[in-house]
């Protein structure tokens, strides 16, 4: 296999031009470029519909929407989540004043463990922050049991999960609020952009209090809230993108099946099936290299790869919690199944454009090595 040109883990969706124009001379001519724009209403409205959820309130970004939903919902204390996610996540606890315990995860879909999240409650708990991984979605009956039981909030850090559902229940409806993102390199895209998804309408008076410096009138600020608003110009591309999404989707299960089909029997190499009962999204390609039976580490095969001008990325890796910005304080965190999976995790390039053939290419080359 020979490629001139460089692939990439991922390459943003772009609607065509002429789309994206049309919205750019409505802006023009209402002249409004952000504070909860025409624009940024009727995404937050469409999205509503097509996410299945009561309420939607758009934001910035991803991480801010997560930052917010934590203030809002008035987490302190310590707060039970995985070391298996992007550095959001474990931040967005921190920057709030509360402490991250990390549960470990699950081998079978990198998911925070259940089981571990029930041993690590103490009296200081008040949140769990769980994160769905790749499109998979946690155990979300079990997470609302104990949330249930113990008194806890429960947020999902759902940015992997656009569009997901189980058992034809939609991804946001589950637990108290839900963060998803919309940054370039998601399924759906506003270029920079995110959302809290949930279902008690009463949060978002305080959503959108935070989002906008903690203004209620022209005279009158009610908190201290930082700028997280959306404006008119991503708010057209989501309205663009939304309207491609499903095939999006579409394209990347085609591509997801090529892969699994030549990988699947590997040795050494374990990939990602489908769930039944669950719509995936296709977000990600990841793959477990087990170096020991394929004969070369997740870090040769990225090189490998690397040299033949394909791009995989090593996601998760670093786990959150070795970060050199934490030194040695979660040092005791119990959690070998996360740090072998950011060890030996890798995510093959996938995107609704890429041609079925690469990916044959890729999966081919990478059975060979065996
Ligand atoms: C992308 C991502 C985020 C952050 O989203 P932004 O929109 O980039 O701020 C948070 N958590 C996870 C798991 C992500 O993949």
């Amino acid at each position: 296999m020979n490629t001139d040109e460089k692939i990439l883990v991922t390459r943003s969706f772009l609607p065509p031009r002429k789309e994206y124009d049309k919205y750019l001379d409505l802006i023009w001519e209402n002249h409004w470029l952000t504070n909860q724009g025409e624009l940024h209403n009727e995404l937050q409205e469409k999205l509503q519909n097509y996410l299945g959820v009561k309420n939607v309130t758009l934001f910035t970004n991803g991480h801010l929407a997560l930052d917010v939903a934590i203030k809002a919902l008035g987490v302190k204390g310590e707060v039970i989540t995985t070391p298996f996610t992007f550095a959001s996540t474990t931040h967005a606890i921190i920057m709030n004043g509360a402490t991250p315990v990390f549960a470990d995860i699950k081998p079978s879909d990198c998911t925070i463990d259940e089981e571990r999240v029930e041993a690590l409650i103490t009296d200081k708990t008040s949140a769990i922050v769980a994160v769905h991984v790749y499109g998979y979605p946690c155990n979300t009956s079990a997470l609302f049991d104990i949330a249930t039981r113990h008194g806890l909030k429960l947020i999902y850090d759902a940015a992997h999960v656009f569009g997901v559902k189980i058992d034809g229940k939609p991804i946001g409806t589950f637990g108290d609020v839900s963060m998803m993102s919309f940054h370039a390199t998601k399924v759906f895209h506003t270029i920079e952009g995110g959302a809290l998804l949930y279902a008690d309408s009463s949060l978002r008076r305080s959503f959108d209090l935070y989002k906008n410096f903690g203004i209620t009138g022209p005279e009158t600020v009610e908190a201290v809230g930082l700028n997280a608003k959306m404006n008119e110009f991503a708010a057209a591309m989501g309205l663009c993108n939304l309207r491609y999404v499903d095939g999006e989707i579409e394209k990347r299960h085609k591509i997801t099946d090529i892969y699994r089909e030549i990988l699947r029997d590997v040795s050494g190499i374990k990939i990602f099936e489908d769930i039944p009962g669950v719509a995936h999204n296709y977000a990600y390609m990841p793959i477990i290299i087990d170096e020991k039976k394929y004969g070369h580490s997740r870090d040769e095969l990225f090189d490998r790869l690397a040299a033949k001008n394909i791009f995989t990325r090593k996601y998760f890796y670093p786990l959150t919690t070795d970060y050199q910005c934490f030194g040695t304080e979660f040092a005791d965190a119990k959690v070998d199944n996360a740090r072998y999976a950011a060890n030996h995790v890798l995510t093959l390039p996938l995107y609704g454009e890429l041609p079925p053939e690469m990916a044959e290419n890729i999966a081919k080359f990478i059975r060979s090595l065996c």
